[in-house]
């Protein structure tokens, strides 16, 4: 994610658990889903069905399969709110408003539960324990409900955001299912790469921009009906609207799309977004897919990351500084979080100190844009200091801690100055240290290493032991606590 439009020019996002076993290869078998849902505007809702086929890859008897429930942190009675009260009134734009997931029907099981913490896991119970490499197929019938919000799932004024909007199987990692609270703080998102065929049908003035490519497609009188398909991605989202155009080009053999409603420059948005994926491409890997696709739309940050599409707040079109870090940092996660997943939940670093760093690379490379290596690390440090004084004057100490859970972090504000400026500075000193040959060799190492699996922090400080840098003491330094900055 890229964080809040008041923290002007810092991007944030937030991901995931660790040590988990996903799609280690490309080319390995994985789960299935194939959703079937329906968008109806006039009672903002979104019904249908999750039909997954799961096979057991791990190595235990497993009697019951746990799905994550995130539109039900929008529930009037949540614990955990999916906004921080800093930015309530930028997200709800038109006051209280609420949704929720209601779970009709479960096939192709013994029994099931909507149960978790805050109502946000639906737990399966099979009708038979499922051993090592056997397979059950279960369909899930599902209503959301959708608020009016402009976050990861709601309705906005000039769009819909369809983020995390069905029942998704939470990873499974050290021999069981990883539930998470919705922590407004961070990306609390966990879950393994499968393969995705989603049939949307929906009003035909509607633009649909999802994770994956179209398949077909077809005019149903007033509705339109289309079938995406996507490999090997960790989640499916779209963003809607009736006011989308679109502009499109394509670089190394990839195609860019840019959804935009108002943008006088839409040429200049697409132009970000293509030279910054071409860029990762070029220093980090090939990426996975065909398409990469970018959608402005109302969002409370700055954006969000999903696979294959990142969405990008209107807000930030009167800054065309913001706006361009905001798609160069959100286009980085594509590379860190799309193909190489990260624990978002205890390692939130990984994820987005990667994806902000790789964007500073990208705008030391293209000069046009006015935004320097040396000013964007020197930005980072400072936040970090001031976060460091700030905090250690009202609480008496600082915790710099990296490597925490996000429910550990006291604000946004800690969390940002942590995850993004501190892994900023990190990485930064890494690569001033080691050099650049080594430092850019060690990332194509960590993500030729892991593309498709979810990496722990030990593989990214393996993949730079690999290539011949002494960096477990650095990044214990940094990650415990103990590097004075
Ligand atoms: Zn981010």
């Amino acid at each position: 994610m890229k964080k809040p439009v008041c923290f002007l020019l810092t991007l944030a996002c937030l991901c995931l658990p660790c040590g988990v076993t996903a799609c280690a290869h490309a080319e390995e078998a994985r789960n299935r889903y194939e959703i079937t849902v329906e968008y109806v505007p006039e009672t903002a809702t979104l019904a249908g069905t999750t039909k997954l086929t799961f096979e057991n890859r791990t190595d235990e008897e497993i009697s019951t399969l746990k799905f994550q429930l995130y539109p039900n942190a929008y529930r009037k009675d949540a614990t955990y709110r999916p906004v921080s009260k800093a930015y309530e009134s930028a997200a709800y734009y038109a006051g209280e408003s609420y949704g929720e997931m209601v779970i009709s029907s479960v096939n192709g099981a013994k029994n099931w539960e909507v149960m978790g913490e805050d109502e946000n896991v639906l737990q399966v119970h099979l009708e038979r324990s499922l051993y090592p490499s056997e397979e059950v197929v279960l369909d899930i019938g599902f209503l959301l409900k959708l608020a009016n919000v402009h976050h990861r799932t709601g309705v906005g004024e000039h769009t819909v955001n369809l983020g995390n909007f069905f029942p998704v199987l939470c990873a499974f990692d050290k021999g069981g299912f990883v539930e998470t609270a919705y922590y407004s703080d961070g990306d609390p998102f966990l879950s393994e790469c499968a393969d995705f065929q989603v049939t949307l049908t929906l009003p035909k003035e509607y633009t649909a921009a999802a994770t994956g490519e179209i398949s077909r497609e077809r005019t149903l009188e007033r509705k339109k009906e289309y079938v995406f398909n996507a490999s090997c991605v960790r989640d499916f989202a779209f963003v809607l609207s009736d006011e989308f155009k679109v502009v499109k080009t394509e670089t190394s053999g990839n195609v860019v799309e840019y959804y935009y409603y108002s943008d006088k420059n839409p040429q200049a948005s697409l132009a970000v977004a293509a030279e910054s994926f071409a860029y990762y491409e070029k220093t980090f890997g090939e990426y996975p897919h065909a398409v990469y696709k970018v959608a402005q739309t109302g969002f409370c940050l700055g954006g969000m990351e999903y696979p294959c599409l990142s969405m990008i707040s209107d807000a930030l079109w009167e800054n065309k500084t913001a706006q361009a870090r905001a798609i160069a940092h959100e286009t980085a996660h594509q590379w860190w979080y799309g193909a190489v997943g990260s624990n978002q939940i205890e390692n939130a670093w990984q994820d987005e100190g990667l994806a902000e760093y790789s964007a500073i690379t990208f705008f030391e490379n293209y000069e046009k844009y006015g935004i320097t290596r040396e000013d964007a690390v020197r930005d980072s440090l400072k936040e970090y200091r001031s976060y460091y004084d700030v905090y250690g004057s009202v609480l008496g100490r600082t915790d710099t801690r990296m490597m925490r859970h996000l429910k550990e972090y006291l604000s946004d504000y800690e969390y940002k100055c942590l995850s993004y400026d501190k892994a900023v500075v990190m990485f930064d000193t890494l690569r001033k240290s080691v050099g650049e040959e080594k430092f850019f060799a060690g990332l194509k190492k960590y993500y030729k290493e892991n593309k498709g699996k979810i990496a722990t922090p030990e593989s990214l400080i393996g993949a730079f032991e690999r290539t011949g840098v002494d960096a477990n003491g650095f990044f214990d330094s940094f990650l415990s606590g103990k590097a004075i900055l």
